[in-house]
């Protein structure tokens, strides 16, 4: 049969239409989607008939649309097993809610709230006002405002303290954070000028008060989040930094970083400024991050003393950088569980996953290695390894903590190579992501506490050799 012949053969689209499949597709995916799905499928149809190539079978055509429709419809942003072993992952959301986080944003979504709204005088309010006595008790600080996240807090406090003058950082605090957050682009962009002190391993008291003249807006000190300078060093503590800013009339502002909330070493961690301290080192600012060891949604807190805090709000900026109603109800939910301490690796994932011990994940690792093997049809040799898993996000960069996971090496001639077997993970309805170290693929299971929905999914995954499916 020639090619005319058979192109005259093509079922239409509205032909195809009609059949119940594509019926029950047009109530999932709407009439417009189908219909342009079809097209494209036709499309190309018509192209390999040209070229000489057999009809494909009406139930082909609707099965490649049906799929082509699935796929579009999947969220790029979709849930995925972290087993990076870095448990604040920027990459991949930082940090897990809580229940009670979660349960507060939904209910805020939904309904109507009195966010800038003061439920008592029926009259305005202001929207720090549901987190700011929460935040001072848990903190010491006076007052507290709180922005997007923890760049935008060091930018609206730089501008709203020091605009036009200039700010004295010590050289080795002058970070570069991923994702182009650095610390002498954000001063230029928050109109302040930088002077730089010391050099980068040895900062004095004495290199601070020669610095000090009448262009001076404040003293900052800045976490080094994601390095260590290690070896013959010298800086300046928050509270003798405090004094010489004081001495002269300065605010002191630090921040943080990622900051915390609770003593880390009671969750068996390497010890971490808390924010208090922090607050009672005499610090007049302080900012951290929500979404970091905090454990809550994106955000930028704001702590310190009440004349400063009053400043920054009155910044128009402030407006540009201010958080929703979704995440104030999240964040206050996150911070009542602080209220106790002995609960909080019970009910907040962040310190539930540093704090799981490795027995309990070397116990999981064993469970799940031939389960593993088995679902990737042994083209893989599946071992239980030992892992050290870090905390991300800057926070405490040096430590890390024990853990225990899985390490999968395709067997050479099985027809998968590393790369097609962690893409082979990635393409999973509920992606694993590990990382690819010494020729094969880690999955570090720290962070793996649904064991079952991880073993369904893996039942999804393409034989061997097939690469990801489209
Ligand atoms: C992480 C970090 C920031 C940025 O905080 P985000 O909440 O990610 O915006 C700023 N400063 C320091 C020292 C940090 O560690």
């Amino acid at each position: 049969m020639d090619a005319n012949v058979r192109l005259r053969d093509i079922p239409s689209v509205d032909e195809l239409l009609r059949s119940a499949i594509l019926v029950e597709a047009v109530e999932c995916f709407g009439r417009p989607a189908v219909t342009e799905a079809l097209r494209k499928v036709l499309a190309t149809t018509r192209d390999d008939v040209r070229k000489g190539g057999e009809l494909p079978p009406a139930d082909a055509i609707i099965t490649k649309a049906v799929a082509a429709l699935e796929e579009n419809d999947r969220s790029t942003l979709r849930p995925l097993f972290n087993l990076t072993g870095t448990v604040l992952h920027t990459n991949l959301g930082r940090a897990l809610l809580a229940e009670a986080a979660i349960d507060a944003a939904t209910a805020a979504m939904r309904e109507a709230v009195a966010l800038e709204f003061d439920l008592a005088s029926g009259k305005r309010g202001e929207r720090d006002d549901h987190l700011r006595a929460l935040i001072c008790e848990l903190t010491g600080a006076e007052d507290a405002t709180i922005v997007n996240n923890n760049a935008a807090a060091v930018l609206l406090v730089l501008n709203s303290l020091a605009a036009g003058r200039e700010a004295i950082v010590s050289r080795g605090e002058l970070i570069e954070i991923g994702g182009a957050f650095r610390m002498p682009d954000i001063m230029l962009r928050s109109g302040v000028r930088l002077v730089e002190v010391g050099t980068t391993n040895r900062t004095h008291a004495r290199d601070y008060r020669d610095a000090i003249g009448p262009e001076t807006g404040l003293l900052m000190k800045v976490h080094t989040s994601n390095y260590r300078i290690e070896g013959f060093t010298k800086e300046v503590g928050a509270r003798e930094l405090a004094c010489i800013a004081h001495e002269r009339g300065l605010p002191l502002v630090n921040d943080l970083g990622s900051g915390t909330l609770a003593d880390l070493e009671r969750f068996g961690l390497a010890h971490e400024p808390t924010v208090s301290e922090a607050v009672s080192d005499g610090a007049d600012i302080v900012t951290f991050s929500g979404d970091k060891l905090l454990g809550g949604p994106q955000a930028g807190f704001i702590v310190g003393r009440t004349a400063f805090i009053e400043k920054i709000n009155s910044n128009p900026m402030k407006r540009a950088l201010r958080v929703d109603k979704i995440r104030l109800a999240a964040l206050e939910a996150t911070l009542r569980l602080y209220r106790d301490p002995d609960r909080l690796s019970e009910r907040l994932p962040t310190m539930r996953l540093l704090s799981r011990p490795k027995t309990d994940i070397g116990d999981q690792a064993a469970r799940l290695a031939s389960v593993v093997e088995h679902a990737l049809k042994s083209a893989c040799r599946v071992s239980v390894v030992d892992c050290e898993s870090q905390i991300g996000s800057g926070a405490l960069p040096l430590s890390t903590v024990p853990s225990a996971g899985l390490a999968l090496t395709p067997h050479s001639g099985s027809g998968r190579t590393l790369a097609d077997l962690a893409a082979a993970m990635r393409c999973l309805p509920m992606p694993v992501i590990g990382r690819i170290e010494r020729g094969s693929l880690i999955l570090d299971l720290r962070c793996l506490e649904d064991e079952d929905g991880f073993v369904a999914n893996l039942a999804h995954l393409d034989p061997p050799g097939e690469g990801p499916s489209s």
